[in-house]
């Protein structure tokens, strides 16, 4: 049942790919007769694969109220982190810049200065308040992820402190996450000034422990599922893969009771309301797709892979829910809220708008480069197109691994061994891995 009825949501839908509409009407600012400029709210559900929810074709039923959401968005079917775990990648969202140019890339390593400015930075400069409710101890203000918010509220770290326990087993759950963000909510407009905020759940990250009765909620009984799964190294036996990611979409079922609490603050279930808002990942999990488990292991689809939905504000004449097939990275996000806010976006930026592809206008295809730390100081790069990925160890001058996504979603077919029977637009795609010279700095017109 739920399958049909994602696909007569489906249906019901604009696909848009590559098909400019004749009749796009012109590009307004996102202001609005409300108040000014609109709000602008930022969910991330860390560690969420896009497909499992219901909205991208899962067949359990773990995500009603995030489907909810996607039925009124521009819902982006490949979309794509710049990294496979956690810093890298939320540090290319909030700076729209490759890791190898922001230099979030080390976690043991505390906060340098990121050459490039940051969404929130952005947001500030052009008179909101900024703020952040953030439940991962890996973007905690030490690592610089703070930049730009007037108010950060990274609240486990918090109650590690000041309980003497290890941040990683003091997370704050969804609950306490919408508790907090509701309190920045209800502070919107008491200085004038409308809000940019960014709010991050952690739930869904290992280990897999829902609370009830989502623990039991897909599993055929209620023993627990086993910890630290990441220690495990290859495959188990069938029953304890089945429990895990029965584990993984109790979680998700949770995670999306309190997403959809929190929409409800920000907008109310019925009407869009005055606020711009987004819902991502910053990476997914993968369940022994290449024989091994968790995130931050290698740039295979099941790590990279996000949902993306962008809904603009409610005084928004042009828009109307679509589903969005280009390829396009977290890197572009922050561009597209700018634009949606009628903001100017920082030169020195390196994402793109993806406010064109929700108009249905012309979007080229835009190779989306991937990074991930595999030893000390040693990475492997990627390339990612609508088609194509390809990446490599250094010294960058020849993929090790080349696949062709149109035929071979699950990356099991490896054809670097046959470059010379290779396209151009594959051979093109080489420079790119190469890691980027030395920081880009700031124009001199960025905030
Ligand atoms: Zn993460």
């Amino acid at each position: 049942m739920k399958l049909r009825l994602a696909i007569a949501l489906s249906a019901a839908l604009f696909v848009r790919s590559h098909s400019p509409a004749a009749d796009a009407p012109a590009r307004v600012p996102e202001t609005d007769a409300f108040s000014g400029r609109p709000d602008v709210v930022l969910i991330l559900v860390d560690s969420l694969r896009p497909d499992h929810l219901g909205c991208y074709g899962y067949e359990r039923d773990t995500s009603p109220a995030i489907d909810r959401f996607a039925s009124g968005s521009a819902k982006f079917t490949e979309a794509v982190a710049s990294a496979p775990w956690t810093q890298p990648s939320i540090m290319s969202l909030f700076t729209s810049s490759e890791p190898g140019v922001h230099g979030r890339i080390h976690w043991e390593k505390p906060h340098a200065d990121i050459p490039t400015p940051t969404l929130a930075e952005a947001f500030r400069a052009a008179g909101y308040r900024t703020a952040a409710v953030v439940a991962n101890p890996m973007v905690h203000r030490k690592y610089g992820f703070s930049r730009g918010f007037d108010e950060y509220d990274d609240h486990s770290l918090a109650m590690a402190a000041s309980s003497g326990s290890e941040p990683a087993d003091m997370v704050a759950t969804g609950d306490d996450v919408v508790l907090l963000a509701k309190k920045a909510l209800d502070r919107r407009r008491e200085d004038g000034r409308p809000l940019f905020l960014f709010v991050l759940f952690m739930d869904v990250h290992w280990d897999y422990l829902p609370p009830p009765p989502y623990d039991a909620l897909f599993a055929p009984d209620p023993v627990p599922a086993p910890r630290k799964i990441w220690e495990r190294g290859g495959r188990q036996p069938e029953p304890v893969e089945k429990r895990i990611v029965a584990a993984y979409d109790g979680e998700i079922r949770y995670e999306d009771g309190c997403v959809g609490a929190l929409l409800d603050a920000v907008s109310g279930p019925d009407k869009p309301g005055n606020a711009i808002v987004a819902f991502c990942s910053d990476h997914g999990d993968a369940f022994w797709e290449h024989g091994f488990t968790s995130h931050g292991n290698s740039l295979f689809e099941e790590e990279i892979r996000v949902p993306l939905m962008v809904r603009p504000s409610g005084s928004s004449g042009w828009f109307s829910p679509c589903i969005v097939t280009d390829s396009v990275g977290l890197i572009d996000l922050g561009p597209t809220l700018l634009d949606l806010a009628g903001l100017p976006v920082p030169g020195s930026w390196q994402g793109r708008s993806l406010v064109p592809a929700m108009r249905g206008e012309a979007f080229p295809d835009k190779p989306v480069v991937l990074d991930n730390r595999v030893g000390a100081d040693k990475f492997r790069r990627g390339v990612r197109t609508r088609r194509w990925k390809i990446s490599s160890l250094p010294p960058f001058d020849r993929p090790d691994m080349v696949f062709d996504l149109s035929g071979d979603s699950g990356e099991k077919c490896n054809l670097a061994g046959r470059s010379e029977e290779l396209p151009d637009e594959v051979r093109n795609l080489v420079p790119l891995l190469a890691p980027p010279r030395p920081a880009v700095h700031a124009e001199a017109d960025d905030p």
